[in-house]
């Protein structure tokens, strides 16, 4: 018979009691937060009933405002009301190359600070202020404590990026269950992880058109895991945009060459609600200052069609990167609010020869996801498939010549721990640079560096005996911890990455794209790299046994080293592998019988030595 479970007094567990999850898209123009409540997905809403957290934070000296109230403020007090904090995240002054109107303070090298009325305030901090004003919509519409939040990040965030926004989140009192790439939050959202379980690798594209940006991310679903194959976009193409090719048709219609910054605003604010009413009606009357035009949904799909090929073109070639045919893609999802306009959809369909899902409000799709995560991973729901996302970017370290040696290839599944074994270059080495990397390339200097430690106290060994071994670990954020141990000894030193600054969307596609770009060069690079540390070993090898044993050739035998030595150097400088392969070759026919005879020699000094060992002390060697 089973024993009977008896509660400490007070204690009485409550087997069945839901936990509350959210999940939050923190947006680069909006946010909001979304939570499970009996297996459903909610979108939680203000006070005021809105869904939609404007991304906008205004810092007054006295007071604070976030979202909507923040807005009203852009106008007249650009420089206090920060927008678009996102873009800001885990970047460095000099990697923020876009035009902003804020006053930055801080070194080159440093996280910069917005000034503002309430003084000096960091992305993370921002990002942080306006994650709480969710969390507290959260606890004010589901009456209970909040136990974890899963946030999502675009999936070329690297790491710098991921771990600002993991900082901003528990600066906000969060407890972070995972960070999630937004495109794969939108796919869960829609049950893809589910209804692909069966069959075999499916392919999905995420069109994902905002406010500002533009991504399109193809995921592969397989074995339980959505891998992202491919990502590209826009960081300047949006809904925005739409807005301003509106105004400029509208200024020709109605012949007005110049018109100031007030009209401007006043004619942008009409263009952007014309366009999201097209997304209802089939025509819309737009009425600015004393103008009044018609404006119908076929006019507005030629008047944005720039704009759309824009996108559409960057589909194409995010496939080419993935190697697929249109063909091969099982499904394509529409992500953020500008693909509620029909022309948006209408030119997906024709692009991919399919009817795209968009059955759930697409700027609410990657909350939902997040919040199907967030409920998966406390445990509440019946949902066997735990999702795991995969590394954006390539992680390796340092070796010798300047190459990289991949530890974590990119788009493996995260959490992850890899480990490998290194040795010493030289004899005696006592110490060893663990220089880690992130890319796609064989050279040092065309990857990322990510930081480095020094592991000390190696004891001396001849070159090749010490055992390093090296774990890379990537935990379910996407966060990396490097640590490095000789085995013999046990001495270890590790360092969790945390760079201070981060890659910039453009960097990040760079970094994708010299991987392809460059295969066949770096494989000429790397094949080269090998060959000349490899003569240099042998030259490194031979001098040593030059130094210690010359004494056991005559002149000719010496001249003869020497001169293959010499040529080998030569052959080195000129950077041809043949010529240095063939040097190399040389090298070793001769320095073999050195070899032979300093072999001979140690055999005769071993005899020796053990018989005067036995008679007397070692007292030379
Ligand atoms: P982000 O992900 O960058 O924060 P969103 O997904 O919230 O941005 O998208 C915001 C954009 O969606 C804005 O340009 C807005 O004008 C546009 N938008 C919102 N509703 C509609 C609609 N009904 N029809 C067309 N565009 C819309
Ligand atoms: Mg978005």
């Amino acid at each position: 018979m089973a024993l009977l479970h008896i509660a400490e007094p007070g204690q009485s567990s409550e087997p069945h009691q839901h936990r509350i999850a959210i999940g939050i898209d923190l947006g680069t123009t909006h946010s909001l937060v979304a939570t499970i409540r009996s297996g459903k997905a909610h979108v939680l809403p203000d006070q005021d009933g809105h869904v939609l957290l404007p991304s906008v934070v205004h810092y007054a000296a006295e007071n604070t405002s976030y979202g909507y109230a923040a807005q009203k403020f852009l106008v007249h007090d650009p420089s206090n009301t920060i927008t678009s904090v996102k873009r800001f995240m885990g970047r460095s002054q000099a990697d923020i190359k876009f035009q902003h109107p804020y006053q930055l303070m801080g070194t080159a090298q440093d996280m910069p600070t917005f000034q503002t009325a309430a003084g000096q305030k960091t992305p993370v901090e921002i990002s942080a202020d306006l994650l709480k004003q969710l969390k507290y919509r959260a606890e004010q519409s589901v009456a209970q404590q909040i136990q974890g939040a899963v946030i999502t990040v675009p999936a070329y965030f690297d790491e710098a990026q991921r771990q600002a926004t993991r900082d901003a989140a528990q600066l906000a009192g969060l407890n972070v269950l995972r960070l999630l790439n937004e495109p794969t939050a939108a796919a869960v959202a829609y049950g893809l992880d589910q209804t692909s379980k069966l069959e075999l690798d499916q392919n999905y594209v995420i069109y994902d058109l905002g406010g500002g940006t533009f991504d399109v991310s193809i995921l592969r679903f397989s074995q339980g895991v959505f891998e992202v194959l491919a990502t590209g976009g826009h960081t300047a193409l949006g809904g925005d945009d739409l807005d301003r090719l509106i105004v400029k048709w509208l200024k020709q219609q109605l012949n007005l060459e110049n018109i100031d910054n007030t009209s401007y605003a006043n004619f942008i604010n009409a263009a952007k609600q014309a366009k999201e009413a097209l997304s209802t009606q089939t025509h819309v009357n737009i009425a600015v200052e004393e103008h009044s035009v018609e404006l119908d949904r076929l006019t507005f799909e030629t008047i944005i069609q720039p704009a759309l090929d824009r996108t559409l073109h960057v589909c194409k070639r995010v496939l080419r990167d993935a190697k697929l045919e249109l063909s091969e893609i099982k499904q394509v999802v529409l992500v953020g609010g500008s693909t509620r306009s029909y022309a948006v959809q209408d030119a997906v369909e024709k692009l991919f020869n399919q009817t795209p899902l968009c059955s759930i409000n697409p700027d609410e799709v990657v909350a939902i996801g997040a919040a199907m995560t967030a409920d998966q991973l406390i445990g509440n729901s019946t949902e066997q498939a735990l999702l795991l996302d995969v590394t954006p970017l390539s992680l390796g370290l340092e070796t010798m010549g300047g190459l990289v040696e991949r530890i974590i290839p990119r788009n493996t599944a995260i959490p992850i721990a890899r480990k490998q074994e290194f040795t010493t270059y030289k004899d005696g080495q006592t110490a060893m640079l663990i220089h880690v990397l992130q890319g796609e390339r064989d050279l040092v200097e065309h990857c990322r560096s990510l930081g480095q430690f020094i592991l000390h106290g190696i004891p001396p060994m001849t070159a090749g005996q010490a055992r390093i071994e090296v774990t890379f670990q990537v935990d379910a954020n996407g966060l990396l911890s490097v640590s490095a141990q000789e085995t013999t000894s046990g001495i270890q030193a590790n360092i969790d990455i945390k760079p201070s600054y981060g890659l910039s969307d453009a960097d990040m596609e760079r970094l994708l794209l010299d991987g392809y770009k460059y295969a066949e060069e770096d494989k000429h690079l790397r094949h080269l790299h090998e060959t000349k540390m490899e003569a240099e070993r042998e030259l490194e090898a031979l001098t040593q046994a030059l130094t210690a044993d010359a004494q056991l050739l005559n002149e000719e035998q010496l001249l003869k080293l020497q001169h293959v030595q010499q040529q080998l150097g030569t052959a080195l400088q000129s950077d041809q592998i043949d010529n240095i392969e063939s040097a190399v070759k040389q090298l070793k026919q001769q320095s073999d019988q050195f070899a032979a005879l300093r072999m001979n020699r140690h055999i005769d000094h071993a005899l020796k030595g053990t018989k005067l060992d036995d008679w007397s002390t070692p007292s030379t060697k």
